[in-house]
C-alpha cells in the first residue's frame, strides 16, 4: 500500500471521521510520527506534547519496552476470551493489586477504557450494596457511556440528558478553591473544607444514606482543571462514606499511574477507597485498557454471587501485555521519583507565572499534573471563559501555543500542563519559556 501524503491524511479525517466533542469538518493536524515528548506533522513541524495527548501518554510516545511487549504478545497470542487464564491478564491484575495495597484490595475487572471502568464500577457498587444512588461531583468528568456520562458533572453530560435525566444519579458541588473565592491559606482552606463537607453531609442526609450505593470522585479532578482539593476535604468525604455505609469509588483514569508522583493519586490522601477505576496511563495509551480494582470485601462478595459485568475484550491479552510492561516500567524506572523531582521545577515556575502574569489567576500543580486558571481581571477573578459559555479567548490562546510548538488542552478557563512523565528537566524548562511568552502575549491581548 502506498503511503498517503499529509494532505491526503488530513482530507480523509475531515471528510470521513466523526470527531469527538466537536463540530465536524474542522481541520486536524495530520501526525506522521511521535517519539518521547514530541510529535511531528507531515511538514516536519515539531510539537511538544504538554498534555500527554489526553493525559494518557504518560511514558511519552513509542516507549520501546512497551512496544516490544505488545509485539511479543501479538506473536504469541492476540486474543483469548476473558474466561480463560492467560499470563499477562493474571500478572497485571496482581501487579495492580500490589500497587493499590494487597492488604485491602484483591481482584481486578478489566475494561477497555475509562468510561466503561466507571460504568462497571457503578454496576458493581449497586449490586454489592443493593442501593441505587450514585453521588458524584458537578466539577467532574467520568466518561461518555450512559452511566459514566450521567455521573459526570460538567456540561458534557447535557446531550445524554436530552433523553431525560437518569434516575439515581445525584450531583453535589465539590470545591474549586480559587473560583469559589477562597485563598490557599491554611484558614481559608479549612473554611472551604468545612463548608463543602457540611453541604455534602446535609445532602447525604436528605437523599437518605440507605439509598446511596457510592460516591464516585476523581481523586483529583483532572479535565476540569486539576482542582487540587483543600486540605482535609478528601478525607472528610471518605469519612462521610464510611460512616454511612456508602462505597467510595476513586476515579484514577486521568490522575493515576504516577501523574501526581504516586502510582495512584488517592495515595496522597489519608484514605482508602473501596473501588478504584483506571485506564489511560496503565498502558501509557499504547493500547486501550481500563479496569476496576475491588476491595477484599467486594471481591469476596463475588465469590458468592456471579459478577453482573462482562465484555468480550475484558483483559485483552495485547492490552494486558502492554499494561504489564508499562506498569513495570513506572516501577523499575522510579517514574514517581522523577515526577516528584520535576514537580520542584514545574510548581514554582507556574506559581511565579501566577504572580507575574495579569492573565494567570491561580496555578495548581501536584507532580506533573498542573493547570493554570486564566482570568481577564485578577482583582475580580473574572474568568477568561466562564462556565459553559463560548468565547474565543481560550481557543485563541491554545492556537498561539500550538503555533509555537506547544501542544496542550484545557476546559473553560483552565490551561492544563500535563507533560509525559519521562520529560527531562531541560525539555520542561524549554517549554515553560514558550508558555511564559504566550502568557505575556495574552496579558496584553485580554487583560483589563
Ligand atoms: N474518568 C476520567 C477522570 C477521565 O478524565 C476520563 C477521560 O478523560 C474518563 C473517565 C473517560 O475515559 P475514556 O475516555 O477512556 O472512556
Amino acid at each position: 500500500m502506498t503511503r498517503l501524503t499529509g494532505e491526503e491524511v488530513a482530507h480523509l479525517h475531515e471528510q470521513y471521521v466523526l470527531q469527538p466533542w466537536a463540530k465536524q469538518g474542522a481541520p486536524a493536524i495530520p501526525v506522521e510520527r511521535a517519539e518521547g515528548i514530541y510529535f511531528w506533522d507531515y511538514d516536519g513541524n515539531r510539537y511538544a506534547d504538554m498534555s500527554s495527548q489526553m493525559v494518557c501518554s504518560n511514558l511519552g510516545h513509542q516507549n520501546k519496552v512497551v512496544v516490544e511487549a505488545i509485539k511479543r504478545q501479538a506473536d504469541e497470542l492476540c486474543y483469548i476470551a476473558p474466561s480463560f487464564a492467560v499470563e499477562p491478564r493474571g500478572r497485571l491484575a496482581k501487579l495492580l493489586v500490589d500497587i493499590a495495597g494487597a492488604d485491602h484490595f484483591q481482584r481486578v475487572f478489566f475494561t477497555l477504557g475509562g468510561s466503561d471502568s466507571n460504568e462497571n464500577a457503578i454496576e458493581i457498587a449497586r449490586f454489592y450494596t443493593g442501593r441505587p444512588k450514585i453521588l458524584s461531583c458537578y466539577r467532574s468528568y467520568h466518561g461518555s457511556t450512559l452511566g459514566s456520562a450521567f455521573a459526570s458533572g460538567d456540561w458534557r453530560r447535557f446531550a445524554y440528558e436530552t433523553g431525560g435525566a437518569a434516575p439515581s444519579f445525584v450531583h453535589f458541588l465539590n470545591p474549586s478553591v480559587y473560583e469559589d473565592g477562597f485563598d490557599r491559606t491554611e484558614e481559608d482552606e479549612a473554611r472551604c473544607t468545612r463548608q463543602y463537607l457540611r453541604q455534602l453531609e446535609e445532602q447525604i442526609r436528605y437523599e437518605g444514606p440507605e439509598t446511596i450505593a457510592a460516591v464516585l470522585m476523581e481523586s483529583i479532578v483532572g479535565a476540569n482543571g486539576v482542582l487540587i482539593p483543600p486540605k482535609g476535604y478528601m478525607e472528610g468525604v471518605a469519612k462521610l462514606c464510611h460512616d454511612n455505609g456508602i462505597l467510595l469509588i476513586c476515579d484514577e483514569v486521568m490522575a493515576g499511574f504516577a501523574r501526581s508522583g504516586k502510582m495512584f493519586t488517592w495515595q496522597n490522601f489519608d484514605l482508602v477507597p473501596d473501588l478504584i477505576t483506571f485506564a489511560k496511563g496503565v498502558t501509557g495509551a499504547t493500547v486501550p485498557l481500563g479496569g476496576v480494582i475491588a476491595s477484599k470485601e467486594i471481591s469476596a462478595f463475588f465469590e458468592e454471587h456471579p459478577l453482573p459485568c462482562g465484555l468480550t475484550y475484558s483483559g485483552h491479552p495485547l492490552a494486558c501485555a502492554a499494561g504489564v510492561a508499562a506498569t513495570q516500567y513506572y516501577l523499575d524506572n522510579d517514574i514517581c521519583g522523577h515526577v516528584k523531582q520535576l514537580e520542584g521545577v514545574l510548581k514554582p515556575a507556574l506559581e511565579e507565572f501566577a504572580q507575574r502574569h495579569a492573565c494567570v489567576g491561580e496555578a495548581r500543580c501536584i507532580g506533573l499534573f498542573a493547570a493554570l486558571t486564566l482570568v481577564v481581571d485578577k482583582n475580580t477573578r473574572e474568568l477568561m471563559a466562564p462556565y459553559h459559555t463560548a468565547n474565543g479567548r481560550m481557543p485563541t490562546i491554545f492556537a498561539e501555543l500550538k503555533r509555537r510548538g506547544f501542544y496542550t488542552f484545557g476546559r473553560e478557563s483552565n490551561l492544563n500542563v500535563c507533560p509525559p512523565l519521562i520529560i527531562t528537566e531541560d525539555e520542561l524548562r524549554e517549554q515553560l519559556a514558550v508558555l511564559d511568552d504566550v502568557l505575556t502575549w495574552a496579558d496584553r491581548k485580554f487583560c483589563n
